[in-house]
């Protein structure tokens, strides 16, 4: 969850000119490297849109190590004045609605996501309100005293007021993936469990894989949605445009007394402009959850021990011990460390290779990218078959 990246227009890609990817002959065979959210999403769609579609994961779809694997993430309404980011959350949670109802399970959980708001009219929400309106959307403001009623449970002594966002709430994230990777398979995809090395580009083409299970794969296009690890993957490209970051969420538990008022609690973000505290009290039942959107050091995604830092974790604590007075003494009951994928400016990245338009990047979720999964799948589908031109904000050059 990211309130950080100002998503202004990409400043590595200056001077864009519309590009169409060429388009796609039938029956060409896609293979996605990586069965993340992005990844999952992207094959799903490019499946249906009749391809022969092969997704590739080395440690299999939502795993412990990648960033879609944490028990939930937040979907919001709110995106400032971006408006590419505000339609495209739009248009994802149709998705996850009307998906998680064909496929029988509950994936998103409508519980609202409530701004705790220091200054009278933050960018973050005010830019939004145009967008929501076009939308039929609104948002409910609550005064101090007001949310005091409504909320006993915050702390709204140092707020200026608060905002609800009745449309947005939290959604399963590693249970999304497994939910995903399972229509993809039963819907007539293939899954191979393996490590991918991307070849040489020879003559303006990739032609194969090396997988770590010895085989040489062959495709007629490659996508690599490998998250953080695409800056190790192509070091030249992007080894400077992806970087991976820290992150630590903890799971508290909350007293008995307490349980059910905060299970009825809205997902909440506090809009400080230093920490970024969020949090997601009911969490599934896994804890109350609370999230540091402020950025860690420079991470490993496959080889760091994912120990938490003991002064991020004391500062948070020291925040929740002030905005939910009755979290004192809550005890740790989970932790983890995650990784962003961050791309310069908060922007995801769906561009191909300079040297070969067959092979294509897709990730830069910067701490965000989750909940849009499945439009931003979507999209990309129809941009890498050439049927859309690519979207000026994602692209590279
Ligand atoms: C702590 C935290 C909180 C977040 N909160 C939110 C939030 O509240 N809302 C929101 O919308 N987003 C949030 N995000 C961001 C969101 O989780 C990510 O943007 C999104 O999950 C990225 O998905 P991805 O598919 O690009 O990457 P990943 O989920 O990391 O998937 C990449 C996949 O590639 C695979 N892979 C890597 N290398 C190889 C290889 N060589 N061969 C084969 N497979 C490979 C990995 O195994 C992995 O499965 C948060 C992220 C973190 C870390």
């Amino acid at each position: 969850m990211t309130e950080q990246a100002t998503f202004a227009p990409r400043s590595i890609t200056e001077n864009k000119t519309q590009r169409f990817a060429p388009l796609l002959d039938a029956g060409s065979h896609i293979a996605i490297v990586g069965a993340g959210a992005f990844g999952g999403w992207t094959a799903l769609w490019l499946l249906r849109s009749g391809f022969k579609v092969t997704l590739i994961d080395a440690w299999g779809a939502g795993n412990s190590r990648s960033s879609s694997g944490d028990e939930t993430r937040v979907t919001r309404s709110t995106y400032g004045a971006n408006e590419t980011y505000f339609d495209l959350n739009v248009r994802a949670l149709e998705l996850w609605k009307s998906h998680q109802k064909s496929w029988g399970k509950s994936l998103f959980f409508n519980a609202g996501v409530l701004w705790f708001c220091y200054e009278d009219k933050p960018e973050m929400i005010e830019a939004t309100l145009p967008f929501m309106q076009k939308h039929g959307l609104s948002y409910q403001y609550f005064s101090t005293k007001e949310a005091a009623n409504k909320f006993p449970n915050v702390n709204v002594s140092d707020l200026n007021h608060l905002v609800f966002d009745p449309h947005g709430g939290y959604l399963k994230a590693r249970e999304g993936c497994g939910a995903v990777m399972e229509a993809f398979v039963s819907e007539g995809g293939s899954y191979v469990n393996a490590s991918a090395k991307p070849s040489a580009i020879r003559n303006g083409r990739m032609n194969n894989l090396s997988l770590s299970n010895g085989e040489t794969f062959e495709a007629d296009t490659f996508v690599f949605a490998c998250g953080s690890w695409l800056g190790q993957m192509f070091p030249e490209i992007l080894g400077e445009i992806i970087t991976c970051t820290k992150q630590e969420a903890y799971y508290l538990g909350v007293p008995a007394s307490h349980a059910s008022m905060f299970d009825s609690m809205p997902v909440w973000i506090d809009l400080d402009g230093k920490d970024f505290y969020y949090g997601i009290p009911n969490n599934a039942h896994r804890g109350f959850k609370i999230g540091v959107d402020q950025r860690g050091e420079i991470f490993d995604p496959t080889n760091s021990n994912r120990i938490m830092n003991e002064q991020v974790y004391k500062k948070a604590l020291a925040f929740m011990a002030h905005r939910f007075p009755a979290l004192q003494n809550a005890p740790l009951i989970e932790n983890r460390v995650c990784h962003y994928e961050n791309s310069p400016d908060g922007n995801f990245i769906l561009d191909t290779h300079p040297e070969a338009d067959n092979c294509w990047f897709l990730g830069g979720g910067s701490g965000h990218g989750y909940k849009h999964a499945p439009a931003l799948g979507e999209l990309a589908a129809k941009v890498i078959i050439g049927s859309q031109a690519l979207v000026p904000l994602f692209q590279m050059r």
